[in-house]
């Protein structure tokens, strides 16, 4: 008699939500077909040209679909594809004996354990693309094809390589549990970009088909796979998927609806984005604009800084999302503290969070490649809002004292004086607010001072809360004092309020505090009507509000 397998199966949580149905289990004959075909190396490598062409097609389809983060990394594996170090690497595999179909897959394995032996967690990740371009191409030419489940299933796998999943339809697809992965792997970015749940590096998890046909409860923010649940697990899922459906469902029906509360105030809610992709899950969720784009998102996970041009393409596709009439808050590089950016060079410090970071950086004397790099995020704005009409508001993270101010305000001058003489006059000319974050107690208390000559101020609730608390941010042990409601930060959330109506400036809030509905009214309560958060709190803030 078989085992019936049950039990919990703990990983990482990967994309959130629940789904419940029955395991199926991806060959492992898919992911690296093993059987010899007596293909030469030359047949390899024009199976390696039409992965290529798959590609290029898949990257254009999920392109077009509005899919744009999986276009990227279905158009990056085509660039793999076509890298002639990967058929150089299936040649060498060739002189050794193997036969194409092996070939392919050596060769893919021999490039992957370079990426994966660095310590670079986003490149380590990408050992899986390459991985998965060879055996793409070994496919090809051994001809297997996917054994594709024909009802809903919930998919569990070693891995989950982007273009299988391409080929697995989405309505088949309601979950997925992966033994391997991380965080950071492309299954998870796709995942979250289609709305299934995935959990990863569930270490126990079996992959080898024993688990096939069992029903189980996946949860994508727990991180778990419920084996066999009970009837009462069962109720207690689709009570709360249900319940999660209606709110959903109403709160989409009050998009679109000015938030007004009974005092008359109007209430902006703006979004906190990382990417073009979150620009339009903002405007999806009828978000009045950004109040902050974390700009880092520029400067990660490569080598070298991006010039002012890769700069200005960006800024400029976000534009094109949000339209001439919802405004773009771009924040300077918040480098320092846990962003930590190699390529950059800077000096180790004891403590990160009370070291250089935020606009600290842009005024170091002897770093004028810094200093440049603030620079060039200055102009590309400026060049990408003149280019699409956009509204644009520039803010500097991390200010504690009057000198950095003017030493922003200086900065953006120079930027326009080299725009024009570079003749750029509409870029140089582009009107743009210019703000602050509001993160250090220091500044908190001194915001009248610190608003001549600015337009705005933004509270970062954040990181204003571990400076008043003393208390890491990143710090689990410190949770009760991570709390950006505590009095002692609510005095100085106050004191901002008052400072930015005595200087004659904007406030808002783009920390967390603005995300959750408590929240949100703490701050309507204070006088501060911007509030900038995650695109998905938006909708049940809205609802919060309404009627507060
Ligand atoms: C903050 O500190 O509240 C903030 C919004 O900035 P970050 O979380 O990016 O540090
Ligand atoms: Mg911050």
């Amino acid at each position: 008699m078989s085992r019936v397998a049950a039990g919990v199966r703990e990983g990482v949580p990967g994309s959130p939500g629940s789904a419940v149905g029955p395991i199926w289990t991806l060959p492992a004959s898919v992911l690296a077909p093993v059987e010899r075909s007596g293909a030469t190396v030359d047949e390899a490598i024009a199976a390696l040209a039409t992965a290529a062409a798959q590609l290029t097609e898949l990257a254009a389809t999920r392109s077009a679909a509005g899919a744009g983060e999986e276009g990227e990394i279905f158009s990056m594996q085509s660039a793999m594809a076509q890298d002639t170090a990967l058929a150089t690497a299936v040649r060498e595999a060739a002189k050794g004996g193997a036969d194409g179909v092996a070939a392919l897959i050596a060769a893919g394995e021999a490039q992957a354990a370079l990426l994966a032996s660095l310590p670079d967690e986003y490149l380590a990740a990408r050992a899986a693309d390459i991985r998965d371009v060879a055996s793409r191409a070994a496919r090809i030419l051994a001809g297997t094809t996917i054994p594709l489940p024909g009802r809903q299933v919930i998919l569990v796998a070693d891995d989950l390589p982007p273009s299988v999943s391409a080929e697995i339809p989405r309505e088949h697809l309601i979950g997925i549990a992966l033994r391997a992965g991380s965080r950071t792997a492309h299954a998870v970015i796709l995942a979250r970009a289609a709305g299934i749940p995935c959990i990863v590096a569930a270490r126990d998890l079996e992959v080898d088909g024993s688990l096939d046909g069992v029903e189980a409860i996946l949860d994508g923010a727990a991180g778990t796979l419920k084996l066999a649940p009970s009837s009462g697990d069962l109720a207690s899922v689709t009570a709360a998927q249900q319940k999660g459906a209606a709110d959903s469902a109403r709160r989409a029906g009050l998009r679109g609806r000015p938030v007004v509360l009974k005092s008359g105030s109007r209430v902006h809610l703006y979004a906190n984005i990382g990417s073009a992709e979150d620009a339009a899950r903002a405007v999806a969720v009828g978000a009045d604009g950004v109040g902050l784009l974390r700009s880092e998102f520029l400067l990660l996970d490569r080598e070298a800084p991006p010039d002012e041009r890769e700069q200005t393409r960006a800024f400029t596709k976000i534009f094109e999302v949000l339209g001439s009439d919802r405004p773009l808050t771009l924040r300077l590089a918040d480098i320092g503290g846990d962003k930590e950016i190699p390529y950059l060079r800077l000096p180790h410090e004891a403590n990160p969070f009370l070291g250089v970071r935020g606009y600290r950086l842009a005024m170091i004397k002897d770093r004028p490649d810094l200093r440049a790099l603030f620079a060039s995020q200055v102009a590309a704005a400026l060049r990408a809002a003149a280019a699409t009409s956009g509204v644009l508001r520039i803010m500097a993270p991390m200010i504690s004292v009057r000198a950095e101010v003017d030493d922003l305000l200086a900065l953006v001058a120079a930027v326009r004086a080299d725009l024009t003489g570079r003749g750029e006059t509409d870029a140089a000319a582009y009107p743009a607010a210019i703000g602050i974050m509001i993160e250090v107690p220091a500044a908190a208390l001194t915001v009248a001072d610190l608003a001549t000559g600015l337009d705005f101020v933004s509270i970062g609730t954040n990181d204003l809360t571990q400076y008043a608390m003393a208390a890491d941010r990143i710090n689990p042990a410190l949770v009760a004092l991570q709390d950006a409601a505590a009095p002692g930060v609510v005095a100085l959330l106050r004191a901002v309020a008052e400072g930015a109506a005595k200087g004659g400036v904007e406030v808002g809030v783009c920390g967390e505090l603005a995300g959750t509905v408590a929240g949100a009214q703490l701050l309507t309560g204070i006088g501060i009507y911007e509030l900038s958060m995650d695109p998905a709190a938006i909708d049940e803030v809205r609802e919060g509000l309404l009627g507060a």
